[in-house]
């Protein structure tokens, strides 16, 4: 087990004051390694929040630029980093909540052939991106990896979620969409529109999802899909199971 530095013990303490969490947690967290897919509406309030945790090295991929759009709901990023790469102006901001971890930051798309290698000795994936086919192939590569992944979507005022655990039986993310949605049923946010801090509600629960997997703490989230809607303050949950006929996981 990592030993914690005196300034780790001050920076953590409300993390060690938990019994589920302690100096064997934090240790676990310190030497995490977690992939952030996107650093947009969902991916600024999970970088943030794993970074203000301690988790010990965020990859980071994006391969887009700060646009005024995206400060309504991308709270990584400030309007002096209006043009800069997504993965720069999020490293810089990560950095200073917490100078103590590790950033790897890729200005790039996620492919068939660079998803192994970007997973490799990751704890966990959260995705943070904005369209089926990245899920798909961020939920394919995770299971060949081996890696269980956060998954999080957004829609005008509502918002969803739901962790792909690889394993025996389980469900991944193609037994509940088998088939991509109608593109025109399930719009970017940049379309439909999304209010702001809808997304802070998905990507601080992704976070809160990623920190339970790495600490081994509660249940995963695992074939259930949580539905928050904003506009009625609920959340709903919908069990899915595995389909045999899955191409990815049957
Ligand atoms: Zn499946």
């Amino acid at each position: 087990m990592r030993e914690l530095s005196e300034t780790e013990f001050h920076r953590y303490a409300r993390h060690l004051i938990l019994d589920e969490v302690g100096e064997a947690g934090q240790a676990k967290l310190l030497e995490a390694r977690v992939l952030v897919l996107g650093a947009g509406g969902l991916g600024a309030p999970i970088s943030m929040y794993l970074a203000a945790a301690g988790v010990g090295t965020l990859v980071l991929l994006d391969d887009d630029t700060v646009d005024l759009t995206n400060l309504q709901r991308q709270i990584v990023h400030a309007t002096d980093s209006v043009g800069r790469a997504k993965v720069d102006s999020a490293a810089e901001t990560l950095s200073r909540i917490n100078p103590g971890i590790h950033f790897e930051t890729h200005r790039l798309r996620l492919n068939a052939d660079n998803a192994a290698g970007l997973l490799a000795g990751c704890d966990v994936a959260v995705d943070g991106s904005d369209n089926f086919a990245t899920r798909y192939l961020l939920n394919d590569s995770c299971l060949a990896a081996g890696v269980p992944l956060v998954v999080g979507a957004l829609s005008r005022f509502e918002g969803q979620l739901t962790t792909i655990v690889p394993g025996e039986g389980r469900p991944c993310y193609r037994c509940l969409f088998p088939e991509t949605p109608d593109p025109s049923l399930t719009p970017r946010c940049e379309e439909a529109g999304i209010l702001g801090a809808v997304a802070g509600v998905i990507g601080t629960l992704q976070a809160v999802e990623t920190l339970k997997l790495i600490l081994g703490l509660g249940e995963p989230l695992a074939g259930r899909l949580m539905l928050y809607d904003a506009l009625s303050a609920s959340m709903q949950e919908v069990r899915y199971r595995r389909r045999p006929d899955c191409p990815s996981c049957g």
